[in-house]
């Protein structure tokens, strides 16, 4: 185990700013995406508007999330827990070994939660799910 001393600071400001804006943004892509697909499903449908907004209310929550594909819903689940741990302070850090996730990789995935080394062994289901 090498020393995290070091290795565990809080982002700068402007770094977290930066996080929340990209994740906002990829966020704002999926649900763009759902919102299109809910604009071509809705031609198909030979029915009412007022049902239409009846059966959206009641069926709004539901069908959001199984709309999605699985990859998209997993996506802006991570995505939005990443925006929590944006708020709680906790964004950043590596869950199960506590270090700090290297910025070059939250600059290619913001919404990571592992180091390398973890993301490496859950993938090969060795790591146990602290969530
Ligand atoms: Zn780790």
């Amino acid at each position: 185990m090498p020393s995290t001393k070091q290795a565990t600071k809080r982002l700068a400001k402007s770094s977290i700013t930066r996080f929340r804006q990209q994740l906002e943004t990829r966020r704002q892509e999926i649900l763009n995406l759902y919102e299109h697909d809910l604009e071509v499903g809705k031609g198909s449908e030979d029915i009412e508007a007022d049902d239409l907004v009846d059966r959206a209310n009641d069926a709004y929550n539901r069908e959001f999330m199984l709309s999605f594909s699985g990859g998209e819903r997993e996506r802006l689940r991570e995505i939005e827990a990443a925006l929590e741990r944006l708020d709680d302070g906790s964004y950043g850090f590596c869950q199960p070994c506590g270090i700090n996730i290297p910025q070059v990789r939250l600059k290619a995935v913001p919404w990571a939660r592992y180091c390398i080394d973890c993301q490496e062994r859950d993938e090969q289901g060795l790591l146990v799910d602290v969530d």
